[in-house]
């Protein structure tokens, strides 16, 4: 738009996070997926979407932790995708062709939810061997109230559909039936009680520089109900938001071909800290990946952390 016209007139729909792009010039394709039919506890996470363009546009682009500069932040919004609510099977193909086509054209998909029940898709779509999931819930039940493509499921339908490597962080609460299948399939576990560990630590690099292509997702409910109360299946004793800076620094330099944050659900966020979490976890991911190319690149160490883990 004309520079002094966009001083008296905003175009409505906000996008994220905020900037003018192009989908040429972007690294990332930003999207949302406003479905939340088999939501068991709380409904309204296909409010996510819009509550963390809403969130973002008072925020600074900025990462402390990082040391990173986003105002110039390669992500571009491509909206919302066309849901058909009550129907997964219809909305999960019209992700597939989404996230392929946004990989085909050499870009990474950040998808927003919505509930987790897309995770295994997008991630199958983006080519994904390996995916690290956040997450209160193993989400590894055969079906939840009859129904297999719930949110209760998704890590599950990611392994039965040819998943082939899977890293949990966050996990507290869970049946007996997935305890069993977890153990059977393999799948590495750690709950929140078990993050300042060596082996913890030890463990992820180990699992990231195995991995050829990443997924990685996050749950709102990972986080401890305090940090985000918006979440449609609140558990306590979850991890805090300093744990995921230091997760993201850990795989920074895998290759990483897609990424989401999932299962924020805005009607139980009145004061908005839940949004502002979710979208701070887009900023900081984005900001890890651009440290570590500063790094690799032969810059300055430009990031400040200071992870004793590493
Ligand atoms: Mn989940
Ligand atoms: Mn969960």
């Amino acid at each position: 738009m004309d520079d002094e016209l966009s001083m008296y007139l905003s175009r409505v729909g906000l996008t994220f996070p905020g900037l003018e792009t192009t989908i040429d010039s972007s690294d990332y394709v930003f999207f949302g997926v406003p479905f939340d039919s088999s939501s068991s506890a709380f409904p309204g996470s296909r409010y996510g979407p819009k509550a963390i363009r809403d969130v973002i546009q008072g925020m600074e682009l900025w990462s402390e932790y990082f040391g990173v500069d986003l105002e110039e932040m390669r992500v571009y919004d491509a909206g919302d995708l066309a849901v058909s609510h009550g129907d997964a099977v219809a909305t999960a193909n019209m992700l597939k062709r989404a996230v392929q086509k946004i990989t085909s054209l050499g870009k990474i998909p950040i998808m927003i939810g919505g509930e987790h029940t897309f995770t295994p898709f997008a991630a199958l779509a983006a080519g994904a061997d390996s995916l690290i999931v956040l997450d209160a819930h193993a989400d590894c039940r055969k079906d939840y109230l009859g129904n297999p493509l719930s949110h209760a499921c998704a890590t599950r339908i990611w392994v039965d559909s040819g998943g082939k490597r899977t890293f949990q962080i966050g996990i507290r609460a869970t049946s007996r039936e997935e305890r069993d299948y977890c153990k059977e399939k393999g799948i590495i576990q750690f709950s929140p009680f078990q993050l300042q560990s060596d082996s913890f630590m030890k463990s992820l690099t180990d699992f990231v520089r195995k991995s050829r292509s990443l997924y990685l997702s996050i749950d709102m409910d990972a986080f401890d109900p305090s940090y985000a109360p918006g979440v449609g299946t609140p558990e306590p004793f979850g991890i805090s938001p300093i744990d995921v800076l230091r997760i993201f620094e850990a795989i920074s330099g895998a290759n990483l071909v897609g990424f989401d944050v999932m299962e924020l659900c805005p009607l139980r966020d009145p004061s908005y800290s839940s949004s502002a979490l979710a979208a701070k976890l887009v900023m900081e991911l984005y900001a890890s990946k651009k440290a570590r190319l500063t790094r690799s690149g032969g810059g300055v160490r430009s990031h400040r952390a200071l992870s004793h883990w590493q």
